[in-house]
């Protein structure tokens, strides 16, 4: 229909053209082929002034969000160095263990032991006393010792290559499983095993049993009472309390659910069978709080007892007391009953080694307690009635 409209408006046209042009545009016009030319430098235009326009502008929309999207997907590591510390100086311990399992680069910086010292400080730094400490470098040392030993050929260098791969072995993550979930993603990470991560994600698992002294050990046993004793614990984080075991003499006791307020570190410098340098019994007076040594029989580990100092029976009185500059001191456990074996003892202040017998026990090392914390610790922990 356009096509012949169009070609009888300018038939009509050529007619007052001159003759030798008449000819050849006669030609053209009523060539099918150059009409159709035509028609499609018309469509051309039209689709150009819309349809052309409006998709360049969509693909110019397009491309800019593009760009926009590439922009807003910047990678975490794309962050400055300090920056990235920031944020994972931020992280809680679970956190960086599931940070560390996105990639090799991610866990690099997640297992690094400046990121994981405030974390054991806060968590585990009152417990972590020098035996601790001891007996986890004890535990690495022999780790490490097995795995040159497995493969002679590793060369010192190789060290870190290979406590890398017996971190990953142990599975050292799998504290996470119940409180985050990420133990799947987690199982084939890895950290190295002389890095406090390492030892951390051990002491969470209960995987490392390390020494430790129990309050009233026993579930507050009737004989252990006031008493703190050497004993081997591991957590449980399902239920943010502890296991014990202890040495004694012909049996080995075990016990359950001992919470943070009823342990301190071990003591390094006194073994629980090692008799202790008693170099504050010369300064002891009156209303001072002491802890002794204390052991049924010479077969049994010693446990600390609490205690305070007393009146000599031939003492007059507070305002005369000369209890001081006495050879001996009283020391009392007033947890007791007045008429128990073992109310009161008396201690020689600069013979004293170790005394008792069989009947009473026997009593060894004295240490005057210095701080308000250590004797309000025993005093929270004072039994609802008087012992026999
Ligand atoms: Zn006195």
């Amino acid at each position: 229909m356009l096509l012949s409209l169009s070609f009888s408006f300018l038939h009509h046209f050529l007619f007052s053209m001159e003759n030798k042009y008449l000819n050849i545009l006669s030609f053209c016009f009523s060539n099918t082929i150059c009409g159709l030319l035509i028609v499609s430098w018309l469509a051309r235009n039209i689709i150009y002034s819309n349809g052309l326009r409006t998709a360049l502008a969509w693909r110019r929309k397009t491309r800019m969000k593009k760009n926009q999207d590439a922009e807003n997907k910047m990678s975490l590591l794309d962050l400055p160095d300090l920056t990235l510390d920031c944020i994972l100086e931020k992280l809680s311990p679970s956190e960086l263990c599931a940070m560390s399992c996105v990639c090799s680069e991610l866990r690099d910086r997640c297992v690094s032991d400046h990121l994981w010292k405030k974390h054991m400080e806060k968590k585990w730094g009152r417990l972590m006393g020098d035996a601790a400490v001891k007996e986890w470098k004890t535990h690495v040392a022999t780790l490490m010792s097995c795995l040159r030993n497995s493969n002679p050929s590793s060369s010192r260098s190789n060290t870190q290559k290979w406590s890398l791969r017996v971190a990953a072995n142990l599975k050292p993550f799998s504290w996470l499983k119940t409180n985050h979930g990420c133990y799947n993603r987690c199982s084939s990470s890895s950290s190295p095993i002389d890095s406090l991560m390492y030892w951390y994600s051990n002491l969470e698992s209960g995987k490392f049993w390390f020494p430790a002294q129990v309050y009233n050990r026993e579930n507050g046993h009737v004989g252990f009472m006031m008493s703190c004793y050497d004993a081997k614990v591991r957590y449980d984080y399902k239920t943010d309390t502890f296991q014990a075991r202890y040495s004694a003499h012909g049996r080995r006791a075990a016990e359950e659910n001992v919470t943070w307020q009823r342990l301190r570190p071990a003591m390094i410098e006194t073994e629980s069978r090692d008799l202790h340098v008693s170099d504050s019994l010369q300064g002891l007076r009156p209303g001072d709080h002491f802890e002794i040594q204390w052991r049924r029989t010479k077969e049994f580990p010693y446990g600390w007892w609490f205690g305070v100092v007393g009146h000599l029976q031939n003492c007059v009185g507070e305002e005369n007391c000369r209890c001081i500059s006495d050879e001996n001191v009283v020391m009392e456990f007033r947890q007791f009953r007045t008429e128990s074996p073992w109310k009161t003892t008396v201690l020689n202040r600069k013979e004293h080694r170790e005394t008792g017998n069989e009947v009473g026990g026997f009593y060894g090392g004295v240490k005057k307690l210095c701080t308000e914390e250590e004797v309000s610790t025993w005093k929270r922990l004072w039994p609802e009635q008087v012992l026999d």
